[in-house]
């Protein structure tokens, strides 16, 4: 096919992400990544601004990435994980337990993000019903959240900004708290617990868990509010009877500045979802983590077990590439990198502050975010951003850079300078 015939077969036959097959938005075909660049059919070439949605932190196409996946291509790419195990899910379960809160001890490999969503919650579900609490199987969580797109997830986003919307006659109602008020840095004020402290004082006897995403709101807002709710949170958790869920599958692996969000506040969740990084952007896989007591106390009720179990559970590609992705993080000065982008992206979007669309610059970790007045027009947007020589995808008045973490000073600084020049 030519690039011509290939386009207009996508057109016409191929759903991409939220996207009208009446009027689809362009898309551009990549025939190559590498590093931090993006190989269109057209020759042009582009630098990354999204790490493929926060998955692809080492870049593209990394020899000691690739090298896992061959090596394990040759043994096993699946089997199985329904009375067999393997190495590289223990290798992986081993690599991960040290990294993670010092209580989490029981580790369920799903697919993606959205499933380990699901299985977080139905292990909240599964641990009220074992003590005879079956009421309790509603969620708490906060406004602006995003947590994934099957239908459970999508009833703890947020019904306006989490692109839902559309589905609220049909999802199971959930309770919703408003964001937090109070900005990642800014000085904290506790009487902005009352919303949760009230909730729980009322309905704890129906809600299963309070779901966040800690410290940063993803594809809900890109907002970063601050670590102390977390602590004041868990307190009312406890307090309660309430389980807290991190949904950590956009945070975890570095992007923040600390490896997983959780450290910012030192509180611990009993349940935890990872995803996204795991793979290093190779693969779908993700993971939830929950305690020793959480897990004993759902698999000593009446199913005996925890009731879940995808086919492609515990894929061992999927794992050794993961494998590979972690241990190559934990070797490299990953800190440094996310804090040498944090610097430059703070600097370098400044100015855009004073434009007159632009109404916020904000910056944590390896993400920046520019909040525009209005929702912007991503197809003239994307288009003008590839012109420029950079992959940038924005979403409603959103438009943020969240670079692998190889990222160079002078290619970063072409993201910064060609969005800039965009938003103008
Ligand atoms: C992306 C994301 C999900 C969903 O993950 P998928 O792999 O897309 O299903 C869930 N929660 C958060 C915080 C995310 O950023």
């Amino acid at each position: 096919m030519t690039t011509q015939e290939l386009l207009e077969f996508d057109r016409r036959h191929i759903w991409h992400p939220y996207t009208s097959t009446i009027d689809p938005l362009p898309v551009f075909p990549v025939t190559k990544a590498e590093g931090v660049r993006l190989y269109l059919a057209d020759g042009q070439v582009l630098i990354d601004g999204m790490s493929s949605w926060w998955a692809a932190v080492h870049g593209y196409n990394h020899p000691v990435l690739n090298a896992a996946v061959e090596k394990q291509l040759h043994n096993m790419s699946h089997v199985m994980f329904g009375g067999i195990t393997h190495d590289p899910a223990v290798e992986l379960v081993s690599l991960l337990l040290p990294l993670l809160p010092p209580s989490m001890d029981k580790v369920f490999l799903a697919d993606s993000g959205s499933i380990a969503v699901e299985v977080a919650m139905k292990m909240a579900i599964q641990y009220w019903q074992a003590q005879g609490k079956g009421k309790k199987h509603k969620f708490a969580t906060i406004r602006s959240g995003y947590h994934g797109d099957t239908w459970h997830a999508m009833s703890v986003c947020d019904p306006i900004t989490g692109m839902h919307g559309i589905f609220s006659g049909s999802l199971p109602v959930q309770y919703f708290l408003p964001q937090p008020p109070i900005r990642f840095s800014d000085e904290w004020d506790e009487s902005v617990m009352k919303p949760l402290a009230d909730l729980l004082q009322k309905h704890a006897d129906e809600i299963a868990a309070l779901i966040l995403e800690p410290v940063v709101q993803g594809a809900g807002g890109m907002y970063f509010y601050s670590p102390i709710y977390l602590q004041y949170a868990r307190k009312l958790c406890d307090q309660y009877g309430v389980l807290l869920i991190f949904d950590e599958i956009a945070t975890g692996f570095g992007r923040t500045g600390k490896l997983f969000a959780w450290e910012w506040a030192n509180v611990e969740p009993d349940i935890m979802c990872i995803g996204k990084a795991l793979t290093g952007g190779y693969m779908t896989l993700s993971a939830t983590i929950t305690t020793e007591p959480i897990a004993t106390r759902i698999c000593s009720g009446e199913a005996g077990c925890f009731m879940h179990g995808p086919t492609f559970m515990g894929n061992p590609l999927a794992c050794a590439v993961a494998v590979a992705s972690v241990s190559l993080l934990m070797r490299s000065n990953w800190q440094e990198r996310v804090h040498q982008i944090e610097s430059q992206l703070r600097e370098q979007l400044a100015p855009a502050s004073a434009f007159s669309s632009v109404k916020e610059v904000r910056v944590l970790g390896a993400i920046g975010v520019i909040e525009m007045k209005e929702p912007v027009d991503m197809a003239l947007m994307q288009r003008r951003f590839v012109e420029e020589g950079i992959w940038v995808r924005p979403f409603g008045r959103l438009v943020y850079l969240m670079p692998p973490f190889i990222i160079q000073q002078d290619e970063l600084s072409q993201l910064t300078t060609g969005v800039l020049r965009v938003i103008e």
